[in-house]
């Protein structure tokens, strides 16, 4: 029985709209025009339904938008900048460092640290979808999942880093790494000139979160928040 959660059709066939993966050429494209709107008629149907409880779907939404975000990925990238041990075993096995830190969860299950250096810049981008380490970045932002940014990203990675503001010297090379299901990679930032001696929790100030995925550098130690 589901003819009262019936979605709008197109010949009677098709959805009007696909999950990501169903039609490759338009992946985001043909989103409902309401989102908002049908999400809130769903989540009203389904807990009349009593398929789900609202208190569950609030401790749900809560952790993506208070608990889990960038300030986790932040923390790993100054431990990493902070002791030299920690980022050797970081950058060989990133997952048994995250799994000890309980940073492992859904949509992190493999993680890889790739480490921005000044012959070697990093960027990261699912040419396929939207495949982001969540349990380090929380959700992705709305451009990591657009169709400009994973083209583009591939084609002009440096024409793309200028937009973002991102001007790297020509002897630096720009390594681009396309994100699946299988392995999400973290951009482990160059450490900002002038921290040398700054503790770990002064240099997580630094650490932005489009620094994680390469399209920005970490924060200089000129402009860290007081
Ligand atoms: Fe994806």
């Amino acid at each position: 029985m589901h003819h009262d959660l019936k979605l709008d059709t197109a010949g009677g066939e098709t959805p009007a709209f696909n999950m990501p993966h169903d039609d490759p050429d338009h992946p985001h494209s043909l989103l409902p025009s309401e989102p908002a709107l049908r999400v809130k008629a769903l989540e009203t149907i389904l807990t009349r339904k009593g398929l789900i409880d609202p208190a569950a779907l609030d401790a749900i939404i809560d952790t993506y938008e208070n608990k889990i975000g960038p300030q986790n990925g932040a923390r790993v990238v100054a431990r990493a900048w902070h002791d030299p041990a920690f980022r050797a075993a970081l950058l060989q096995d990133a997952d048994a460092i995250l799994d000890e830190m309980g940073l492992n969860g859904r949509q992190g299950e493999h993680v890889v640290v790739v480490e921005n250096t000044p012959e070697r810049h990093n960027m990261v981008v699912c040419t396929l979808c939207s495949c982001y380490p969540w349990p380090l970045l929380g959700i992705p932002p709305g451009w990591y999942k657009s169709d400009a940014y994973r083209a583009r990203a591939v084609r002009e990675p440096r024409k793309v880093l200028a937009e973002f503001g991102v001007t790297l010297p020509d002897e630096t090379a720009v390594r681009v790494w396309d994100s699946t299901a299988e392995v999400r990679y973290l951009v482990l930032p160059m450490r900002p000139e002038g921290t040398e001696g700054w503790s770990e929790d002064a240099l997580v100030a630094l650490v932005g979160r489009d620094s994680m995925i390469g399209t920005a550098l970490a924060t200089p130690a000129s402009e860290a928040p007081a």
